[in-house]
Parts: structure tokens; C-alpha cells; sequence
């Protein structure tokens, strides 16, 4: 299938005058063809379609909604190789990373189908009216769930599928009865251009009101910041800097109505090495920690930015067999040339902080658009007088804090902000230290990992990928497992509302669904 570079509006194809290219940051060469740039009318389409369509798919048995994720699968699928060769050039990932991620896609798509089958997303809630209470009656109490309203997703530069197009944000809102219009990432438009045309046509088997989708391709802001604005708008899905996910915040909330931005931003997400563990196994902790640290040239949002231990013999041994477990990593292409010139000057800054040292670096070849490891160190006292220091740095960069004692690493802890994960690498002997700083890292993430390593992130119904602030803009929420779906619902209560006038899975008669009938939980 030919790449067009073209818009997808309400599955139309629009050529633009105003054009930019994608670059393979492998080479640093521009790739073909030109991508069309949507404009304010393209953006004025898109939501209008988007508002009209939601009238219905809001409505649509959730049976056939399941059949239209399925269905994008079954075309994402259909694209074969092209797409994971454009995604390669696009993005400089290994193929066998994509075409990993293409089936996380695929399989976290049809996930979202299970749900719909399941019911339980409605969020039935039943109270049948009681007339003869003393000293009121209560009236018939009905409550579901519905969908929001169109939704924008910002296709992520580090997850061109899982993240993007028909990513997770897509699939839940798609599956929660939300339009969407995609802002697809200015690195890899002909990534997003496959996806989308797998999409449209899967809204056109499925006979679906086509605003449903649209993609906008572009790389000016103006385009996504019209696009939040927009009155037709009524969630934002982000994945990105902290710079680009607060300033889409501030323009939802100054709207007339302002909407929901749920945005994944920075995470440096500490991993805390308990003192038994580091006696009875730095060395492999070491290595293990530059395996997750280096994975993807580090470019995952659960990269392990921050260790936290007891400083001592043990942390030495840790450290020593991470410096040379580092010293032989050599260096990976990273992700755009903009992603790779904030590392080198991330590492840079930390390089020159007179309060840090460097442990080590990752093996030095010259090559375009490639991020060297960087691992650095710094005591818990002064890590708690320098913030600079935990700024994430998006790429394959740690620093080793080393705490005096468990006040100090606790300390260290409650300076933290927000993460998406906390890990601690424990053994039973840990127990009581561990005991004492969990509370502290489950009020700083959203994720608890014990003895293993924050990057994989499985796709599942218990998973939370969200945390506290800045990790996300709104840590109650999930982009990650079947829970995301609730981020584009809201609930509605129908109070004495006549048989004939409820939501059919409301009615007196209506099929079992799992629901909470009178405060009790009843599964069918
Ligand atoms: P980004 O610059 O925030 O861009 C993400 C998306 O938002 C892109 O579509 C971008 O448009 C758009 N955008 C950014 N700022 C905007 C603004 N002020 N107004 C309207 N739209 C805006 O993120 P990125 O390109 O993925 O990477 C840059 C940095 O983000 C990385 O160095 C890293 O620090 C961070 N990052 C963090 C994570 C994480 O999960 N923690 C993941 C990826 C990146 P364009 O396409 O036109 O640029």
C-alpha cells in the first residue's frame, strides 16, 4: 500500500499545500513522500464529523463495538511488513521491537473487546425505589456510564503503534463510545498514515458513522493546541514531554467547558535496593538494572531513572558491575533528532552538577542520532537540595542516590514527585524496612513492582500505567489495561425515569449484566 500522505478525515483523503517530511533518525536523511499538514478548516471537519457521529456510536450495541476493535486488528494485521518497515525508518526501533509492539496493539485492541462482551464497563448501579420507607420513600435509582464525546489522542513518539494511532488511549475510547481524532507525532506520519487508513477501514466494514476517526497529520502546535480548544472536544489522551502535556492542561482548563487531559509526562521511577538483597546479590542487580536501564536505548516512560540504597560495600559491589555492564553497551539511535539533542543536553547538565559524579558510560561510537548510557551518583543529602538532579532525563541516564541511613532514604522517598512506578529489590529479611516504606511509595506511584524491573508494562485488567503529578495529569486514571476505559465515561443517574424512556440496559426487563443491585454486587 503506498504511503500518500494524505489526511484521513471521516475516512476522506485530503492533500494540503502546506507539507513536512519524516526523517529517519537511523541516517538523519528526510524520507518520502511529503505529508499534508491539516489546517483550521481540516480541524473544523474532523470535529464536526466527530460530534455527529458520536450521536450514534454512543449508542451502538457493544457487541458490534467489540466487532470494529476487532476488526482494526484484523486490518492493523492485514498491513504486514510495510508497516513495521515504516515504522523501522520512521523511528530507528529494531523490527523485532515492533513488531513486538504491533501485537501488543492488536492484542490490547481485542482486550478492549472482551471487555464490552463483559458489561461490567457500564457500571450498572441499581436502587429499586422503596415506597413505603419511614419517614421518605425512595425513589427508583438507575445509574450506567456513559461516554464523554469526541476524543483527541496525541500519538506518542516512543510507541509509534501501542501508543499512537490505534494505541491505548484509541482503543478505550473507541471502546467507551468516544469519536476519536488523532494528532498524529510529527516523527512518524507514515507509521500513522497505515494505521489510520487500517482503521477507516475498518469503519467502513463495520458500517460505522464515519467521524468515528480521523487522523490529522502535522508539526506546527497550532494544530494540536486547536484541537483541545475545540468545543467539540471533550477528552485529551497525551503522551509526551511535561512542557507539551501542561500546556495542552492549561488550554482544556481556560476553555468555556473545560475537558479532561489525561497526559502521561516524566517519570524517573526509583527503584530502591534493600540491604539484604544488595548483600546477597549486587552483582546481578547491577547487571540486570542496565538490561532495563539500556532497553530501547531507554526511551520508555518506566525507564529506572533513579536507584535509592544504604550507601556501603554492598552498593559498591552493585555499582561497580553496573559501570561494567554499562561500559559494554554500545550506543542506540534514538527516536528523533530532537529526542536525541535533550539527551546528550540532559546528560550534559548532569555531567557538570558539581554534586554528581559519573559512574560510567556506555560504550562511545560515533553515529547519528545515538545516545550513549550515562550512569551518575550523588549522596541522599544532596539529592534532597537539588532538584535539578531528579528531572527525568528521557533516554538511558540514572543516577545512583546513596542514602546515609533509612531515615535519610525515606526522606530522599518523600522528596519525590510523582512516578509511574517504585520498585524494591528485597528478601524476607527486608520485610520490616520494606513494611515501612511502602505507604511512602504508594502515595508517589501508581505501580509497586517487587524484585523486577519497572520497563514491560503488561496490558491487563489490574495494571495501572499512571501515577500521581507529574507522572500523569491525573493520577486516578490509567492509560494501560482494561481501566483506561473508564477515564472516557462518566457516570448518569436515571431517577423514576419511565421503563420506556431508559437506556435499554437499564430497563426492568433488560438482560443480566454484572451490576450492583441495592449495594450488592451481583455478577450476571
Ligand atoms: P512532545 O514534544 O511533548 O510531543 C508530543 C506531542 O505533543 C507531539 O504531537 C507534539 O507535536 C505535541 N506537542 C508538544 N508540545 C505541544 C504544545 N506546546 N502544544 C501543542 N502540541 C504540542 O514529546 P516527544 O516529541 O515525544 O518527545 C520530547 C520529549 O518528551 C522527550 O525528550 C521526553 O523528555 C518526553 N517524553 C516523555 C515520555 C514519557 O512517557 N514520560 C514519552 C515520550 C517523550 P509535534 O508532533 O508537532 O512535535
Amino acid at each position: 500500500m503506498a504511503i500518500s500522505g494524505e489526511l484521513l478525515i471521516g475516512g476522506q483523503r485530503v492533500r494540503r499545500p502546506e507539507t513536512f517530511l519524516a526523517v529517519n533518525p537511523s541516517t538523519g536523511e528526510n524520507l518520502q513522500p511529503p505529508f499534508s499538514s491539516a489546517n483550521a478548516e481540516d480541524v473544523e471537519k474532523a470535529c464536526e464529523l466527530a460530534w455527529s457521529a458520536f450521536h450514534s456510536y454512543r449508542e451502538l450495541d457493544p457487541e458490534k463495538r467489540a466487532q470494529f476493535l476487532e476488526a482494526v486488528g484484523d486490518q492493523i494485521m492485514a498491513l504486514g511488513d510495510e508497516l513495521l518497515e515504516r515504522g523501522h525508518a520512521e523511528s530507528g526501533l529494531p523490527l523485532a521491537r515492533l513488531t513486538g509492539e504491533r501485537a501488543r496493539t492488536v492484542n490490547q485492541l481485542r482486550l478492549f473487546a472482551d471487555e464490552l462482551r463483559k458489561g461490567g464497563w457500564m457500571g450498572l448501579r441499581i436502587d429499586p425505589a422503596l415506597p413505603d420507607r419511614k419517614p421518605l420513600p425512595r425513589s427508583d435509582l438507575r445509574q450506567r456510564k456513559i461516554p464523554l464525546g469526541p476524543v483527541v489522542v496525541f500519538g506518542a513518539s516512543n510507541f509509534p503503534l501501542a501508543f499512537s494511532v490505534a494505541g491505548g488511549d484509541t482503543a478505550a475510547a473507541l471502546a467507551a463510545g468516544c469519536p476519536v481524532i488523532v494528532k498524529g507525532h510529527s516523527a512518524h506520519p507514515g507509521t500513522s498514515e497505515l494505521v489510520g487508513r487500517a482503521v477507516s477501514a475498518a469503519v467502513e466494514a463495520c458500517n460505522l458513522p464515519r467521524g468515528v476517526f480521523s487522523l490529522l497529520n502535522g508539526n506546527s502546535r497550532a494544530l494540536g493546541q486547536s484541537l483541545v480548544a475545540h468545543r467539540h472536544v471533550r477528552a485529551v489522551g497525551f503522551t509526551g514531554s511535561r512542557v507539551g502535556g501542561t500546556a495542552l492542561m492549561k488550554i482544556a482548563s481556560e476553555r468555556k467547558e473545560p475537558i479532561p487531559v489525561y497526559a502521561e509526562m516524566s517519570s524517573i521511577n526509583p527503584v530502591v535496593l534493600l540491604p539484604n538483597a544488595l548483600a546477597t546479590r549486587a552483582e546481578a542487580l547491577g547487571k540486570d538494572f542496565v538490561g532495563s536501564l539500556t532497553l530501547g536505548a531507554g526511551q520508555f516512560c518506566t525507564n529506572p531513572g533513579l536507584v535509592l540504597a544504604l550507601d556501603g560495600p554492598d552498593l559498591k559491589r552493585f555499582v561497580e558491575s553496573a559501570a561494567a555492564a554499562l561500559g559494554q553497551v554500545p550506543p542506540a539511535t534514538m527516536l528523533t533528532p530532537g529526542i536525541h539533542a535533550a539527551y546528550e543536553k540532559g546528560v550534559d547538565k548532569l555531567a557538570r552538577n558539581d554534586r554528581v559524579t559519573t559512574i560510567a558510560r556506555g560504550l562511545d561510537k560515533a553515529g547519528v542520532n545515538c545516545g550513549r548510557g550515562a550512569l551518575f551518583t550523588i549522596t541522599g543529602s544532596d539529592f534532597v537540595q537539588h532538584d535539578e538532579v531528579a528531572e527525568e532525563v528521557f533516554g538511558a541516564s540514572s543516577v545512583v542516590v546513596r542514602c546515609a541511613d533509612e531515615a535519610e532514604l525515606v526522606r530522599v522517598l518523600e522528596h519525590l514527585e510523582g512516578q509511574l512506578t517504585s520498585t524494591l529489590h528485597l528478601t524476607d529479611e527486608d520485610t520490616a524496612i520494606a513494611s515501612r516504606l511502602l505507604p511512602v511509595l504508594e502515595r508517589k506511584a501508581g505501580r509497586l513492582i517487587a524484585n523486577g524491573w519497572p520497563t514491560g508494562v503488561e496490558v491487563a485488567h489490574a495494571m495501572v500505567h499512571g501515577g500521581p503529578y507529574p507522572s500523569t495529569s491525573d493520577g486516578r486514571s490509567t492509560s494501560v489495561g482494561t481501566l483506561a476505559i473508564e477515564r472516557f465515561l462518566r457516570p448518569v443517574c436515571y431517577q423514576d425515569i419511565p421503563d420506556a424512556l431508559l437506556p435499554a440496559a437499564l430497563r426492568r426487563d433488560a438482560p443480566k449484566r454484572p451490576r450492583r443491585l441495592d449495594g450488592v454486587y451481583v455478577a450476571d
